[in-house]
């Protein structure tokens, strides 16, 4: 199963502490996770292993929209910061659009990362 992990700059730190607290189901379950670049680089920092596109910005999260629309991730946990403007705001519609045209599982916080995780681990 490959998870897309998605943070923007105020999030990042909970995206890791998210990543610890439940590295032991990404681990049992076998998890991939694909990301974008400065997530992936902060994400490895912390000890995971992680595939890194290009950062948010720069196309990463249309990387990942493309990996939803072919059905090569399955699930996308995107912890956005709601408080700030993000230049690439096309993209982020776009990523969040194709998860629900090919009925993929979104979270975009914590709480609800976790549940999804929990379906996971128990399937
Ligand atoms: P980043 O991109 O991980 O490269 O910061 C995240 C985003 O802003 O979509």
């Amino acid at each position: 199963m490959l998870i897309a992990i998605i943070a923007h700059d105020g999030k990042k730190a909970e995206m890791v502490q998210f990543l610890n607290e439940n590295a032991d189901i990404l681990h049992k379950n076998e998890i991939e996770l694909v990301s974008t670049g400065t997530t992936g680089t902060k994400v490895e920092k912390a000890g995971f292993k992680v595939e890194k596109m290009l950062s948010g910005p720069l196309g990463g999260d249309a990387q990942i929209a493309s990996l939803v629309a072919s059905g090569k991730c399955h699930m996308v946990i995107f912890f956005r910061d709601p408080l700030e403007k993000h230049p690439h705001e096309p993209d982020i519609s776009m990523l969040m659009r194709l998860c629900d045209v090919h009925d993929v599982p979104l979270a975009t916080n914590p709480s609800s990362a976790s549940l999804l995780l929990k379906g996971v681990n128990f399937s």
